[in-house]
């Protein structure tokens, strides 16, 4: 099917206006979407980090279990072995059991030291944290604010940019692959995302330039497609003036 320059020049017209409303869109919903994500990822480095010191405090809290168990544990061989010194037969039996509860007194002594550590270590951390939940509290505050504002924005929108998504879609589909390429670079390389224009109050649309008549009259006349040679856009006629 050969298209000729004039619908072809229609279709790329009915693309940039579908990509204009497009970019109003998200021109309206701005940096928010940007915003969100970033809050979301800073949020998840927080969380990260306080499951990360929960696990540590649990861990400590484990082990200062352990060592209350063994602090009883050699309590109770305490006991046992001075009930066992009342019944000793001579002095080396009962200097044998002294030592023996010296030992469990040394091992008390050891596990009471590491449950003081242990305790340090987690007021220590807690005060590490602090910082951390009250950030992560501050975050959460701001990434529901965030939220709230991008929801309503794009509840407002959705319906509208989805149906300009198929429209795109369908409109794109209409234009050779060379010509939508070269449409995309343009839009890609110019600040208002206009790549197609017309020629209005004899200037580009784009650039404001000057557009001498003749070239005017070849852009009205749709028999090649005409860029401008200030910017680049393709300029796809000339618009009406109603004097
Ligand atoms: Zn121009």
């Amino acid at each position: 099917m050969e298209s000729t320059v004039a619908s072809k020049l229609e279709a790329l017209l009915k693309l940039q206006s579908i990509d204009s409303q497009l970019d109003e869109i998200r021109r309206v919903r701005g940096d928010l979407p940007e915003e969100v994500q970033d809050l979301e990822d800073e949020i998840e480095g927080y969380e990260v980090r306080v499951r990360k010191f929960d696990d540590e405090v649990a861990a400590l809290n484990d082990s200062i279990a352990q060592r209350k168990q063994s602090i009883k544990d050699a309590e109770g061989l305490i006991r046992k072995y001075e009930d066992q010194q009342t019944n000793v037969r001579n002095n080396r039996e009962y200097d044998a059991i002294t030592k023996e509860i010296e030992l469990q007194k040394l091992e008390i002594q050891i596990a009471e030291k590491k449950i003081k550590e242990a305790h340090y270590q987690i007021e220590q951390k807690i005060n590490e944290i602090e910082g951390t939940k009250n950030r992560l509290e501050e975050r959460r505050k701001d990434l529901d604010t965030k939220k709230h504002e991008l929801d309503q924005i794009v509840a407002e929108s959705e319906e509208e940019e989805k149906n300009l998504e198929k429209d795109r879609e369908s409109a794109a589909s209409q234009i050779e692959e060379r010509l939508l390429t070269a449409y995309n670079r343009i839009r890609k390389n110019v600040r208002n995302g206009l790549a197609v224009v017309l020629v209005k109050r004899d200037a580009c649309g784009g650039c404001f330039n000057t557009v001498p008549p003749q070239r005017q009259a070849d852009i009205a006349a749709q028999k090649k497609v005409i860029v401008c040679e200030h910017c680049g856009r393709v300029m796809a006629g000339v618009e009406q003036r109603i004097y």
